[in-house]
């Protein structure tokens, strides 16, 4: 499979997803389905949550799939 990083921004934070390392458990959709949908693109909608949930949401992911950076530390 062809690796993947994909970013998804809703101006404070950045979900930063990597298919080859998604294990496909679910919990990311399963615990924020407003964010996380896997049948509707972009199937990552940061914007629909706030930073405080996304970022606790993505710590769940059990494999390295999922990883964020706040848009404050990119730039400084
Ligand atoms: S929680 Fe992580 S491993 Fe599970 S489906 Fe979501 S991205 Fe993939």
């Amino acid at each position: 499979m062809k690796e993947i990083t994909k970013h998804y921004s809703n101006g404070e934070v950045t979900i930063v997803w990597k298919n080859t390392l998604c294990i496909h458990s679910g919990k990311c959709f399963q615990g924020l389905p407003t964010v996380f949908h896997p049948l509707t693109l972009p199937w990552i909608t940061p914007e629909e949550s706030d930073t405080e949930k996304i970022i606790a949401q993505v710590k769940q992911c059990p494999s390295e799939a999922l990883s964020y950076f706040t848009n404050d530390e990119e730039h400084g």
